[in-house]
């Protein structure tokens, strides 16, 4: 009878510590470290990781899980078109990644390509950085596939919880501009509330998603100001 009660116990135990065995994101987006972190593969349906060289592609659960299932999703939409390109996330085990991020330490923020007309892709083994500037001398670029980066903010929200998106200014009026033409209902104020003009974002959107509820560690920030920021 003793050992069953101690089988018991120890079967329960086994089980609750599976199902904590996720990621584990602790600190602040500037200031944190990222517990049983995930890797983003290299590459899957709809989107490539870029600076395979540098291994920042280490997400919490709720991180890949945002971009493979809104890639996914893109992927079957727009199949034959250039994938989603995913700079850098976080490191292995998380922390400080200074020389080109103050953020991006607990697998909560990731720097994106926006999606082009020409349908090219950079190579994976590029060490510089982001190719292509979607913004020039203060103009929205012909390449910027409004449409698709449209569609891609509307997805990211229904499988992650956005905190806010860092996009250059120029880019936050092309996306409202497009989102008034095609009269998008009030469900979609928040996707445009979650974009924040912000320098230095030509080349790349950066995502952040909130801290996941189970995070206990983990330090919300607070949400963007209220409106779309687009006079919707
Ligand atoms: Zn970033």
């Amino acid at each position: 009878m003793k050992t069953l009660v101690v089988l018991f116990i120890l079967g329960f135990n086994l089980t609750a510590s599976a199902d904590y065995s996720d990621s584990d994101p602790i600190g602040y987006y500037s200031e944190g470290i990222l517990k049983n972190g995930v890797r983003l593969p290299d590459q899957g349906p709809g989107f490539m990781k870029l600076f395979l060289h540098r291994n920042r592609a280490w997400g919490t659960r709720e991180m890949v899980d945002a971009i493979t299932k809104t890639t996914l999703q893109m992927d079957r939409l727009f199949p034959r078109f250039d994938r989603l390109q995913v700079g850098d996330i976080s490191q292995e085990g998380g922390g400080p990644v200074t020389d080109l991020h103050s953020s991006h330490q607990h697998g909560l923020d990731v720097d994106l390509t926006y999606y082009r007309i020409n349908k090219i892709e950079q190579s994976p083994t590029e060490i510089k950085g982001f190719e292509e500037l979607m913004v020039i001398r203060g103009k929205i670029s012909k390449n910027f596939d409004s449409a698709r980066n449209w569609k891609f903010l509307k997805e990211l929200h229904k499988h992650g919880q956005v905190q806010r998106i860092f996009v250059d200014p120029v880019i936050k009026k092309e996306i409202c501009r497009y989102a008034r033409l095609l009269k998008e209902s009030a469900l979609f104020l928040e996707v445009l509330r979650s974009l924040r003009p912000y320098p230095n974002h030509q080349e790349h959107m950066h995502v952040r998603l909130k801290c996941p509820t189970e995070a206990k560690e983990c330090r919300l920030q607070e949400d963007p100001p209220a409106g779309s920021g687009c006079n919707l």
